[in-house]
Parts: structure tokens; sequence; C-alpha cells
């Protein structure tokens, strides 16, 4: 069968794509060219919201009219159980995160990340923590995704080298509170060590874990990228109370301000929630504060939606949707000046640049990250240097999300 993988949501569920995408080529299909050229579309699903439960299933809604085989995997299979198929009668197969293996119909193997490995060719994401045991009042993880788990310390890093034995140059640790891994510090310092490694990054960090523990680790190892992306959800207190992010505002400041005092080109985005019940306009302005005071160099906002079965979802709704929308707006603008002013910081200055290929918008430019996960662009020249080698960039402009350069 020619086949078709359409992801939603975190890279959790990239990482579970990649390894269905192995399972089903090892099972003898093959990758369509394009959805309309497939036979069967699996749908990855995400439900941390209801906007992108919709967005999925009615995705496969749409593909199912067509007349193709669909199947739906991820978190809103977990969510919605059997119940699935009430919504999309004629769905040709539902499968849970934890049980997307059955996607080839063969028994489970004990450990499906890593016996399939992802296809890219330099950059990789590597599961370290599945599920999640924090609860916050919010959120459906816990509750799709099912406890927290880490994977054996000697798993991971065999993983890792094997990767990088195949040309990996860059690998992403995965979980929903990556520093909770048991001494997570000391991995750091583990896969430091792989010679044909040279950059390491993390996703999602809880900011409890940000600790001088880390810190010390981020000093002794440069391949640890200088990023951090450290939801910090809401600035004011009486909401991360109620969120139960077991965190102040004031310790969510002291933890970056000791990052940027480490060095200050460190780059740190967040995740915030507008709209969270009783949040009120006094609320609000605490996080607006907290993100001018924090320098955030993205952040990505969310208009709260309550989630059935989470402890927030109890609570009225009370802050109208355009009333979220306005919020929204008004932190998604000051983002855009605040990530234009830390980016023109920049430049003048030359940034070690990974390789990632042609620039989407203009093929004359190449594209790639620097270690704080920054867009970089700049013009082609006659050695075209290599997807996933390294160049350095002189820094000669810049947008809010992209920095624009020349080779140095
Ligand atoms: N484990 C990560 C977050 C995973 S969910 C962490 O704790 O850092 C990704 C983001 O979705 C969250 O950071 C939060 O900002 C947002 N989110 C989660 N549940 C939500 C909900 N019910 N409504 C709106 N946004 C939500
Ligand atoms: Fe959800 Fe909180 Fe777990 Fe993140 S830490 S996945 S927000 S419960």
């Amino acid at each position: 069968m020619k086949f078709w993988l359409h992801t939603y949501g975190c890279q959790m569920n990239v990482r579970d794509s990649e390894a269905m995408e192995s399972l089903l080529l090892g099972a003898g299909h093959q990758k369509a060219l394009s959805e309309s050229d497939a036979d069967l579309v699996i749908i990855n699903s995400c439900t941390v919201r209801q906007k992108a439960e919709d967005k999925a299933l009615g995705k496969a809604g749409y593909l199912l009219s067509t007349g193709k085989k669909v199947g739906i995997a991820g978190c809103a299979v977990a969510r919605l159980g059997d119940d699935i198929f009430k919504k999309l009668p004629r769905l040709d197969f539902a499968v849970k995160p934890g049980e997307f293996t059955k996607i080839k119909y063969l028994a489970s193997s004990n450990d499906p990340l890593a016996e399939h490995p992802p296809t890219d060719a330099f950059s990789a994401f590597v599961t370290v923590m599945t599920g999640c045991n924090n609860f916050c009042s919010y959120c459906i993880v816990p509750k799709v995704r099912g406890p927290e788990k880490s994977r054996p310390f000697d798993d991971i890093v065999q993983e890792v080298e094997h990767l990088a034995s195949t040309g990996i140059k860059e690998v992403t640790l995965l979980g929903q509170s990556v520093l909770k891994y048991p001494n997570f510090p000391q991995l750091l310092r583990r896969l430091q060590q792989i010679d044909k490694l040279k950059r390491i990054r993390f996703t999602s960090a809880h900011p409890g874990g940000c600790t001088d523990e880390l810190l010390k680790a981020y000093n002794e190892c440069d391949k640890v990228c200088r990023h951090i992306h450290l939801p910090v959800q809401s600035g004011s207190n009486k909401i991360l109370s109620q969120m139960g992010r077991r965190y102040t505002r004031e310790q969510y400041l002291e933890a970056i301000a000791k990052l940027r005092a480490f060095d200050d080109t460190f780059a740190i985005t967040t995740d915030v929630i507008v709209g969270y019940p009783g949040e009120t306009e006094e609320d609000f302005e605490e996080t607006r504060s907290l993100m001018n005071e924090a320098l955030f160099d993205n952040s990505f906002i969310f208009k709260y939606s309550p989630r059935p079965g989470t402890r927030s979802a109890e609570l009225a709704d009370d802050v109208t949707n355009e009333e979220k929308q306005r919020r929204n707006a008004v932190l998604l603008d000051d983002q855009e000046k605040r990530g234009l002013a830390r980016n023109l910081a920049l430049v003048g200055s030359v940034r070690e640049v990974l390789v990632e290929g042609e620039s989407k918008r203009n093929k004359t430019r190449l594209s790639g990250r620097d270690s704080g996960n920054r867009i970089v662009i700049w013009p082609k020249c006659e050695n075209l240097p290599e997807k996933g080698s390294f160049v350095n960039v002189k820094i000669l402009d810049a947008h809010a999300q992209t920095l624009f350069g020349e080779l140095a």
C-alpha cells in the first residue's frame, strides 16, 4: 500500500510519525509521493487544545469523503477512545500513542522508539521520557500520554551513538518535562563525549528543573545548545498557583536571569496561555510585564481551551473568546517588537550555523539555525556547503523571527 502520514502537534508526535513510517516501510508498504497519491492516509493527531483536535478530525473526515483509507493515530484517539468511530464512522483504524506499533499489525516490540530510527539526514529527535505526571490543571497530556516513564540511560546513549555514526549531527531530547529525567545533567555530559555529535537540544523544560546543576552542565558541555524552551504559562502568581505549576513569577524570573548572566545571547522561548478561568485584566497585565522582563526571544501564545476531564474544565470558562483574542493579539504584538530588538542586537556578530538547505521562500538563499535555534538566512555562494555542515555567518540584518547575513 502507498501511505502518507500527516502530523499535527508537538515533537513527540513528529517522533512517533517517524517511527510509524519506519514500521510501515519495514512491513513492505511504500511512501506515497503526496497525499493525493496515497491509498492510506494516517493522521497523527493532537488534542492539547480543542482547535488542534478539530483540525485533525476535520482533515480525516475530508479525506474519508474522497474515498481513501484513513487511520488516526495520536492523542485525540487516546482522549476519545471508541467515540472516535462515532465521530468518523467510516474510519479504517485508530491507534493510541503508546500502541502505535499496532500500525503494522505485529506484536509490539519492547522499545519501538529505539528500533525505528528517524530518516532525516543530520538532525534527529530522541525520546528520553514519555508521559507526564505533572497534571497541570488545564492539561490533557497526562491523561492521553499516560504516566511519566524514563528510558534507560544506556539505551539513550546507545541510540545517540548509533545516530551519530550514521551522520546525525544534532539530536533533540524529547519529553514533556525532560529536566525531570533522573540525573539529566549527567546525560548531557555523557552525550557531550560522543565525537561525531555536534549539537544537543532538549524540549520541553519545566522551570522547576532549571537548577545550578543544569547550569554547571551547560558550562561544561559546549555541544548543549544555548536555547531553552521554558513554558511560563502565566505571569500572575494567582493563576500559576491555580494551574498547579509549582513555581512563582519571582522564581521563574530568577531562573532565567541565571541563564542570561551565564551567556547574554542565550535564547529563551516560552508558552503562554491567555484567558485561563478567572484571569482578570490585572492577571493578564502581570503576564505581559513578566514577558517584557524575561525578554523572550520567541513565544507561543495559546487561547485557553477547556479539556474535559482536567481540573480546570470544572471551572467556568469565563473569559470571552473576543477577550482571549485581544489578549492573544497584544502579547503577539509585544513579542514581535521584543523579538526584533533581541535579534537586532546580534547584528555585527558571527553565528555558527548548522546548514539546513535552501530557504523555502527564496531558492537563491540558504537557511540554517544557530545554537539559539534562531533561523539564519544567507545568499548561496560558489562552494555550496552541504546540508548538515557548519558555517559561520556574519549577521547583517534581522527580523523578529529571522537573522540575515553573509558567510564570514
Ligand atoms: N509539557 C510541556 C507542554 C506541553 S503542551 C510543558 O509543560 O512545558 C504545549 C502547550 O500547550 C503548553 O505549554 C500550554 O501553553 C498549551 N496548552 C496546554 N493545554 C492547554 C489548554 N487546555 N488550553 C490552551 N493551551 C494549552
Ligand atoms: Fe501538560 Fe503540565 Fe505535563 Fe506540560 S507539564 S504536559 S503542561 S501536565
